[in-house]
């Protein structure tokens, strides 16, 4: 059979695989712990479903616009003004079928085969991979554990060539939980501009962050940079909703009539029932998003204190999302029943099948020396989890 090279050149996501591979062994009857998902485990709150059912009830079952229906692109504008102080008209929104799939349409409307985009490291796995089926390349830029993996405007101004089209920006950070402060981003947005490249932000995590930080939007700091600027956000990770599908991201007003166009051949409009929701979501009580950051708050500094007494892993505090990214270099090159563990694919497997945990190999998102942890999931199961992690980490010492 032929099949295009475009397409054999995108790599399966490793996190989706080994969810599955952990769902198959428990179905199997085995007693797995899963540190791997990228959701909240949290019920969608009631408010929002109600929002749905009545969206169905009213026959709110055809399609829509393209680009969303106005009272949600409305609502958006609002959350951007109260929010982030941005100011967008909803000709300058569109709501797509996550914020994934805004991410894809705004790298697809912006980059032509061989453009370049810089893509700091550790990095989301999806934004590889869409890069690459854009025909562009991503030129990964590594950042230092020790200045929290942020991406600084020496770095930036280095890799900027007269390919590069855009940077892509994750904050807060998937996977390391890093927040870029407002200065921090005030020098980035000055190479931006300066350079004249574009910037897709990612702002999914935006309401998931820990005492004291505050998460800024790069768009918000100028009108030059806001030129410059994709904002993407959506509803998966604040309301507990990523099997709903709406996301929606803002900028130029050409650029985002492109990007429906774009859309409009692909997807048409994003699940009209889960439109309605997410509407619900952005004017209705925000008070499960802040018991759910508690709840995630709880068991970020659990987890945390637990990891830091393994003996070979070390971890910094996330500031923000729902995962730790600790450091495994102390581990490496140890042996572990006679055999070597080499990199963070092996730790990882190791650990799948000793001691039936699951976790993400660093090396999913570009660092091979680190895991990713999940904490969306419930404290009992961290708790064990980790001890299981511990006595694992135990024995090897004693090997060694
Ligand atoms: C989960 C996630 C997304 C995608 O969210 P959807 O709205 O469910 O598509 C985008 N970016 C990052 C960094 C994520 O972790």
């Amino acid at each position: 059979m032929f099949l295009s090279k475009k397409a054999l050149s995108i790599n399966p996501s490793l996190t989706l695989g080994l969810t599955a591979r952990a769902k198959a062994m428990r179905a199997e009857g085995m007693d797995v712990i899963g540190f791997s998902a990228g959701e909240p485990d949290f019920d969608t709150p009631s408010h929002i479903k109600e929002a749905a059912k009545q969206a169905i009830d009213e026959g709110f079952t055809k399609y829509t616009p393209t680009s969303g229906i106005p009272e949600l692109k409305e609502a958006i504008c609002r959350k951007f003004k109260e929010d982030n102080r941005l100011d967008y008209e909803p000709s300058q929104i569109i709501v797509s079928c996550g914020a994934k799939h805004c991410i894809y349409n705004a790298i697809q409307a912006t980059c032509e085969e061989g453009d370049e985009v810089i893509l700091p490291s550790p990095y989301w796995v999806s934004y590889n991979e869409q890069i690459k089926l854009a025909g562009a390349i991503p030129v990964v830029v590594d950042t230092e554990e020790s200045e929290d993996f942020k991406i600084n405007p020496q770095l930036l101004s280095q890799c900027i060539s007269n390919k590069t089209r855009l940077l892509i920006l994750n904050s807060p950070c998937n996977p390391t939980g890093s927040i870029y402060t407002k200065a921090e981003l005030e020098a980035l947005a000055q190479v931006v501009v300066e350079k004249g490249i574009m910037v897709i932000s990612d702002e999914i995590y935006e309401d998931i962050i820990y005492e004291g930080s505050q998460h800024t939007s790069i768009a918000s700091l100028g009108p030059d940079i806001k030129a410059l600027t994709i904002v993407v956000n959506g509803v998966s990770k604040s309301y507990s909703m990523t099997g709903w599908r709406i996301g929606y991201a803002a900028g130029d007003k050409k650029l985002i009539s492109t990007m429906s166009n774009l859309q409009d051949h692909s997807t048409s409009n994003p699940a009209s029932i889960s439109q309605k929701a997410a509407l619900a979501a952005l004017c209705g009580t925000q008070e499960p998003v802040r018991e759910m950051v508690l709840e995630f708050r709880k068991r970020r500094d659990y987890m945390v204190e637990q990891l830091n007494q393994v003996p070979g892993i070390s971890l910094t505090p996330p500031q923000g999302a729902f995962y730790t990214f600790p450091s495994v270099i102390g581990i490496l090159g140890k042996s572990f029943q006679g055999q070597t563990i080499e990199n963070s694919m092996q730790l990882s497997e190791l650990l799948l099948n000793k001691a039936k945990v699951v976790v993400i190999p660093g090396i999913a998102f570009g660092s091979d020396h680190h895991l990713r942890l999940s904490y969306a999931t419930a404290m009992s199961n961290i708790i064990e989890g980790l001890n299981r992690i511990k006595a694992i980490a135990n024995k090897i010492w004693e090997e060694n």
